[in-house]
């Protein structure tokens, strides 16, 4: 649907849409901009156009049109007060990371905190009405305009009014009633400044009219009336209205203070602070002309550096003074503005990292990194850190739990960076000519190369301003569910037993079956689910392979024949399966809290799989657990199972159980229903869970470890046993490292055995070289090594193929006889191991005529191995110990002929 289409059609009744009792009372008069057309309803009679085009534009900035001077922290309280007295709820802000919605990352605004998708359709849910909220909303589509702009933020808090109108709620006029006595009565802006624009909204397939409101050019607030669904050609009334005003707290305390910029007075102290440690004299002469520009000029040029140039060049400023002032500052601002996001997305639990909605955090941190590089900016991010948290506690105690968890994650993730900056070093060298987005794109995702590092090594002068938006874009795509359709319409829900007092038997009727799958009125089978692996059994006796569970109604997939619609089957669930996938289940939540609580907050669970002998966590962390990390966790778990802390299970209204025990219950992911069953062990771990648990964390008995890994950028695997199969690893581990003890010890005794053999056996060589020196004819043998003095006079032969001998002893026997009898062949063979070698010595003379090295040849070959050498010494082997008689019988022939 065409937006301006719809304005066209509301703003041609105005009655209809737009004109509110205030408008009435106060007598505002609605004209039309004599630039743009656009309509707009104001108190002043000399205004002729809208705010964009006026000519007060942005001259709040070192002009306020207020008395009253808010800073941040002051303007939340103020509007918190306004609204409370006003009998609005006053609710705290939601996580910044939106668990409870799958479609996305970050919280953009206030509004979607009360929104639950529900199938196709988006529900409203409102922990109160009215109701205030300070919402802290993270948008990263406009990076580049952050510091540079004066205005935008990569988060901001949006003041989020929400109404439904019934007998607590209101509709139009009181909303609009309330935001002028707001600016008015509470921040004393006068009535005249006030300017309602008509327009429109519309997104999530429902669209209703809205009245932003300006003061001096700047869009406060938008008041949006949500009130119809569908087309412009077809639609009807919502059954729910909603007021979703959204205001930026920002501009509440910019327009009080008339700072030349917003970040001068949103960040707290900080700013002031780093703005002297970088020694800059930031002169409000220079920067409210400059910064007005920029602001006005916003409006006019698409492209960022076209918009500075022409600021630049219509306040005169030199380049000496941009240099000086303006782009440090801008990187001061940029700093400041990253840190607070990462400190808000931190505390709630993301990690930077490459995937999902990580890779803005990484990105944010880069660029922080980079510009201080760029700028010769040396700042402790410790400090900032530190700062901006005692300043922002006035508003959001929470942050102080988490203080140190971000300095943590923030001082390894920069570490990261900085090592490999060598790397990036490397790429940008080969670069050859100046990247296109599309090059920058591709860098940065394959290599981690951010614009802002080559801004700073001078690769390219500006980032290009589509550069963010194209990149977010690659990153908002998400994967479409898979549906499977099943011929299930009009098929009752089924019974879920196992939620009731779960029988491991019981008889169901047959409510529907079609090629393998039978969907019962009841079961006690748990469907596959929440990474719980489905329970196995038999109904009618026929095995079950799987079961799945869409929408309500079970289906069951079983083997062989399915039993006839109408029948009544019985059924046996397999209690062993059941029972450790169970303990599983359990184990999981006790080795997330574990993990939690010995690594850090930023620890949530990725995904999960519970099989009956084994189960798999996968948790947010930033590196892989150290063998601490994993005893730690092990201990910890452990100790929760011998504390025998009772698992309670109870069921909430959504809303309810997210204001009781937060977003932490929303480990498993989204859960799409209204009703939520909460699993809680004590305190320590309280998850909304569809799966089956013990009783007591006793009942797990034992949990295990097996292994770990890092499988992806931030997020460990833990795979783990429990139960018997926990107690069965570790009495399979004492029994290996038993084995191994004993086999270590049996080696040990070898070795020292034969050590001992080979200095006896050394110790004997000359006495044995003796008495065979004495043989002077015929044959003789001693101990085990045989002498055979040849008739013709030429050679004496000497061989042993006792296998208690080893190589330093036929090495030394050799070389002794040898060195005494020139016309000696020494020759010995031996086992070692799976192999046979050969040691072969000849004597000076005989060498000449019978080389050691031929013969080592021969028997090697007979071996069915390989061996040589020189004349006098040789050796080598081979592997068939069976031809160990012929191999010596082929070396006598060879020496005695
Ligand atoms: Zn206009
Ligand atoms: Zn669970």
């Amino acid at each position: 649907m065409n937006k301006k289409e719809i304005l066209e059609k509301f703003s041609a009744d105005p009655q209809r849409y737009y004109n509110v009792n205030l408008f009435e009372d106060q007598g505002f008069e609605r004209k039309s901009c004599t630039t743009c057309n656009r309509f707009f309803w104001t108190l002043d009679s000399e205004r002729v156009k809208c705010p964009d085009h006026s000519d007060d534009t942005y001259s709040f900035i070192g002009d306020p049109p207020t008395s009253k001077r808010f800073d941040y922290t002051q303007s939340w309280k103020e509007v918190e007060s306004f609204f409370v007295k006003n009998n609005h709820t006053s609710i705290n802000r939601y996580p910044v990371v939106c668990r409870w919605r799958d479609d996305l990352y970050f919280t953009i605004a206030s509004i979607v905190d009360f929104q639950r998708v529900m199938g196709s359709k988006v529900v409203f849910e409102f922990p109160a009405n009215p109701l205030v909220v300070p919402q802290t909303c993270l948008r990263f589509k406009d990076l580049e305009n952050v510091g540079v702009t004066g205005r935008h933020f990569s988060s901001f808090c949006m003041i989020g009014q929400h109404s439904i109108p019934n007998d607590n709620g209101y509709w139009k006029d009181e909303c609009v009633n309330l935001d002028f006595n707001l600016l008015t009565q509470q921040f004393g802006i006068a009535k005249k400044e006030i300017t309602f624009v008509e327009d429109v909204w519309e997104g999530g397939g429902s669209f209703g009219s809205s009245l932003e409101y300006f003061v001096r050019g700047l869009e406060l607030g938008n008041a949006v009336f949500t009130e119809f669904q569908g087309d412009l050609s077809d639609y009807k009334t919502l059954d729910q209205r909603i007021i979703d005003m959204g205001a930026g707290l920002e501009r509440f305390a910019w327009i009080t203070m008339g700072t030349p910029t917003a970040y001068d007075c949103c960040f707290g102290p900080i700013t002031e602070k780093l703005i002297q440690q970088a020694g800059i004299d930031a002169d409000s002469s220079v920067l409210v002309p400059y910064f007005t520009e920029i602001a006005k000029n916003l409006e006019l040029y698409d492209d960022l550096s076209q918009v500075r140039k022409n600021a630049i060049k219509t306040t005169g400023l030199s380049d000496e003074q941009i240099n000086r002032i303006i782009t440090p500052l801008e990187g001061i601002y940029l700093i400041i503005d990253h840190i607070r996001t990462l400190i808000f997305a931190i505390s709630d639990g993301a990690l930077p990292s490459n995937v999902g909605g990580g890779y803005n955090l990484r990105i944010m941190l880069r660029r922080i990194i980079s510009t201080m590089g760029r700028l010769k900016l040396k700042f402790d991010l410790d400090e900032i850190i530190d700062i901006q948290i005692d300043y922002l506690k006035n508003t959001y105690p929470e942050l102080e739990k988490t203080r140190e968890d971000v300095k943590e994650i923030i001082s390894i993730e920069t570490g990261r960076y900085d090592s490999s900056k060598q790397r990036m070093q490397k790429i940008v060298s080969k670069l050859n000519k100046e990247p296109k987005v599309e090059d920058l794109i591709t860098l940065y995702e394959s290599d981690g190369v951010t614009p802002e590092y080559l801004k700073e090594m001078k690769v390219i002068s500006e980032i290009p301003s589509s550069f963010y938006s194209k990149l977010s874009d690659l990153h908002q795509s998400k994967k479409q569910k898979e549906q499977v359709n099943l011929p299930l319409e009009g098929v009752a829900d089924t019974e879920l037993l196992f939620y009731e007092d779960d029988p491991r038997e019981f008889d169901a009727k047959v409510l529907k079956s079609f090629e393998n799958f039978v969907v019962l009125d009841r079961t006690a089978f748990y469907a596959r689910g929440g990474g719980q692996e489905p329970d196995h059994g038999k109904i009618a006796g026929q095995e079950i392979v799987d079961i799945t569970k869409h929408g309500n109604i079970v289906v069951h997939e079983i083997k062989g024949n399915v039993p006839k619609e109408g029948d009544t089957v019985s059924c046996v669930v397999d209690a062993k399966r059941r029972d450790g996938i169970t303990k599983n289940h359990t184990s999981t939540h006790i080795i997330n809290t574990s993990a939690r609580s010995v690594l850090g907050s930023w620890v949530w669970q990725h995904s999960a799989f519970k099989e009956e002998d084994h189960a798999r966590l996968d948790i947010t962390h930033h590196s892989a657990l150290t063998d601490e990390d994993v005893k730690k966790i092990e201990d910890a778990a452990n100790s929760i199972i011998e504390k025998s802390i009772p698992v309670k299970i109870e069921n909430f209204d959504r809303g309810t159980a997210e204001q009781k025990y937060g977003f932490r219950i929303y480990q498993g992911g989204v859960v799409p229903v209204k009703s939520v069953r909460i699993v809680s062990i004590g305190d320590l771990d309280i998850e909304a869970c569809g799966g089956t648990h013990v009783a007591n964390t006793s009942d797990v008995e034992q949990i295990k470890i097996t292994r770990t890994k890092r499988i992806q950028d931030g997020v460990v695997r833990i795979e783990f046993v429990s139960g018997d199969s926990a107690k069965e690893f570790v009495k399979k581990k004492q029994q290996d490292s038993e084995d191994k003890e004993k086999e270590g010890k049996l080696k040990e005794q070898e070795k020292e055995k034969r050590l001992e053999q080979r200095q006896i056996a050394k110790e004997k060589i000359p006495i044995i070289a003796k008495s065979l020196l004495e043989c002077k004819q015929g044959t003789a043998t001693i101990d085990e090594i045989t002498i055979e003095i040849a008739e013709s006079g030429k050679v004496n032969f000497c061989y042993s193929t006792s296998d208690n001998y080893d190589d330093v002893f036929h090495i030394g026997l050799g070389e002794s006889l040898c060195k005494n009898d020139p016309k000696m062949v020494y020759c010995g063979l031996f086992e070692q191991g799976e192999k046979i070698r050969v040691i072969v010595y000849a004597g000076d003379d005989i060498s000449k005529e019978k080389s050691a090295g031929d013969i080592v040849k021969s028997i090697s070959q007979i071996l069915g191995g390989a061996g040589g050498g020189s004349p006098k010494f040789a050796q080598g082997g081979g592997t068939d110990k069976s031809k160990k008689e012929d191999a010596i019988k082929n070396a006598k022939s060879m020496i005695i002929e």
